[in-house]
């Protein structure tokens, strides 16, 4: 007999037929298994309440808005436990109060501290099918304060009662067959994926918030959680979410634990930047292919934002072929010269370099933690050359000398003992690209001429950790130019849509205190990301990414890669086609 979590979505549940089917579902696995279900509202409830809400107050209080959007769960675990008594099926609903799922006290996106596991043994004991509500919290047991998990949390509630009760596996039913290679909505040959890794999963976040709530993969991977992705209405098995082989940790604290648990060192690359690169499609697919045509393989690749009508690209490869990816750079650069620019562009290579990095799925939404990166490394006198994140990952490239002190002051400050010196494991069996997402909801800004000394990165990032505000895609550039007689660089960054006005009023007060020229934001831009673990070791992929948003004459504003994502920023309008362009270049329709 197994322990078995399965969770069903709005759609799974959204009308009384539908909620019959669920039942029989349910029924027919607890036959021979121990089962806790837990449901989503049925259909667009919450949307209907929100939207009565927003017809009383433009900002209802978060308190009572979680009272609220609360209620809808209790619809649907009342009514699914009737049908599955309606079937002489034993079984009982419970809120996250009569459970016990504590979380933190911060309304509307609560994260969950522990899940008292006995009530629900209890019933176990008794032959019942257990029916939990999703979405919701308690504050802790005395108040009984009701909060809620953060839109789509759902998920979350799943797969930590799967932790936190050791299930065997936790199974996700919703109105797709599983996790696809990009969103059906928009790109209707997105096809089945078999098998993804939390990690490929979580890069792939904006596109995983649809459908499956990031915060449930971050829970997954840290305790070992076996997860499903499947569809409602069939028997097949839908995508498998690969979980890494979990270190034992506490339960307590279950969702805060720790958000770093690496600390990497790789000081066997070196690196190359082209300077004043014109801005027009096609030159980072040039470059990048022409490289990759002498089997070279690019670690990171940063593009920083237009500064006039040019850009940096700038690179890291292996030390030993940093003369050939110069010479390949080199052989390019007299050609790309715009209109208007005085000068071609510049090849400059610095043979050795570090790259510090600090990952961990906690990451995601803790904007405090790239702050307390930047600033101890700055404490540590260390000068940041460039800066490249993404969902799970954030890298500093440094000076070579600078890296004992670096991994020091970092191991410490996150508590990490051991810190792993190669972060090229080359994964095998992972296909190189695993799927692509779209994210329309970000925008970019930039502060120029940031004077070039070590705290200016970690003031910034600080003081919009401070308001909450995350941060995505930091991108610092690499050019360094003298502004009244200092060096400086410009720092850009994406954050959501809804933070960018006041991201724009917090930079512009910080300006005279940090010394920088002025802030660029842009609004009309779209991110477009491809994952797959495989990509490590396989030169190529980044020149064909390249390439096919040049072909159709889409312009790459900015760019930034971990070791398994390549990210890059598009115009808005073409943000769409960008994903469909990609999405077909790798053929990932016959996936
Ligand atoms: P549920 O109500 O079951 O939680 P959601 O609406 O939250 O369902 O998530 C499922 C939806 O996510 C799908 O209907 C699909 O439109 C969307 N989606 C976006 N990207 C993907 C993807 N890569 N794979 C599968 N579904 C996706
Ligand atoms: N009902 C909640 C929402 O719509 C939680 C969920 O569906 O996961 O966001
Ligand atoms: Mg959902």
């Amino acid at each position: 007999m197994a322990l078995i979590v399965q969770k069903f979505g709005g759609t799974s549940v959204g009308s009384v037929e539908k909620i019959q089917q669920v039942a029989q579902r349910v029924c027919e696995t607890a036959q021979d298994n121990q089962v806790v279900v837990v449901v989503s509202a049925m259909g667009k409830t919450t949307d209907e309440l929100v939207g009565l809400a927003q017809q009383i107050s433009s900002h209802p209080s978060r308190r009572e808005m979680d009272m609220l959007l609360s209620t809808g769960e209790q619809v649907s675990i009342a009514l699914l436990s009737m049908a599955l008594q309606a079937l002489g099926q034993p079984a009982l609903s419970l809120t996250a109060a009569q459970v016990g799922i504590v979380t933190e006290s911060s309304y509307s996106r609560a994260r969950i501290l522990e899940i008292q596991p006995d009530r629900v043994q209890r019933h176990f004991n008794q032959g019942e099918v257990v029916v939990v509500a999703g979405f919701q919290g308690i504050t802790n047991r005395e108040d009984l304060e009701i909060t809620t998990l953060g839109r789509g949390g759902s998920d979350t509630s799943a797969v930590a009662l799967a932790a936190a009760l050791q299930a065997d596996y936790c199974e996700i039913y919703t109105d797709v067959p599983g996790i696809l290679t990009t969103d059906p909505r928009l790109v209707p040959e997105a096809a089945l994926m078999s098998e993804i890794t939390c990690d490929e999963m979580l890069e792939l976040a904006s596109l995983g918030a649809k459908v499956l709530h990031p915060r449930a993969v971050e829970i997954a991977r840290n305790y070992g959680v076996t997860l499903m992705v499947r569809a409602s209405d069939s028997d097949q098995p839908g995508t498998k979410v690969i979980s890494p082989f979990a270190q034992a940790r506490s339960l307590s604290g279950l969702e805060i634990g720790k958000a770093v648990d690496s600390v990497q060192l790789d000081t066997s690359q070196g690196q190359v930047t082209l300077l004043r690169v014109p801005d027009f499609p096609g030159i980072a697919g040039r470059l990048f292919g022409e490289i990759a045509g002498q089997d070279v393989d690019v670690d990171l690749i940063i593009q920083s934002i237009h500064e006039g009508n040019t850009n940096d690209i700038a690179f890291t490869v292996d030390q030993g072929v940093v003369n050939t990816a110069e010479a390949v750079a080199s052989a390019i650069a007299p050609a790309l010269r715009s209109a208007d620019a005085a000068k071609e562009a510049e090849v400059m290579t610095k043979p050795r370099i570090a790259t510090v990095a600090i990952t961990g799925a906690g990451m995601i939404g803790r904007p405090g933690i790239a702050a307390q990166m930047f600033a101890t490394l700055a404490e540590a006198e260390v000068n940041i050359r460039m800066i490249s994140t993404s969902e799970v990952k954030i890298g500093c490239v440094i000076d070579e000398a600078d890296s004992d002190r670096a991994i020091d002051a970092l191991c410490d400050v996150f508590s990490i003992s051991a810190s792993p010196v190669s972060p090229h494991a080359h994964p095998q069996n992972h296909p190189p690209v695993r799927g692509v997402a779209l994210d329309t909801n970000q925008a970019q800004i930039a502060m120029r001429h940031v004077p070039d000394y070590p705290g200016r990165a970690a003031k910034i990032f600080g003081k919009l950790a401070q308001e909450n505000i995350s941060v995505d895609m930091i991108i610092q550039s690499q050019r360094s130019r003298l502004m009244d007689q200092i060096p400086s660089r410009d720092i850009a960054f994406t954050v959501s849509r809804n933070d960018a006005e006041l991201t724009e009023k917090i930079l512009q007060n910080l300006l005279p205190e940090i010394g920088a020229q002025d802030i660029l934001l842009d609004e009309d831009i779209a991110k477009v990301s491809l994952v797959g673990a495989g990509m490590v070791g396989n030169p190529g992929v980044a020149a064909k990414m390249f390439s096919a948003l040049a072909q159709q004459q889409i312009n790459i504003q900015m760019i930034t890669t971990s070791e398994i994502k390549i990210s890059c920023v598009v115009a808005k309008s073409q943000g769409e086609r960008a994903l469909q362009i990609i999405h077909e270049g790798f053929d990932l329709g016959n996936y």
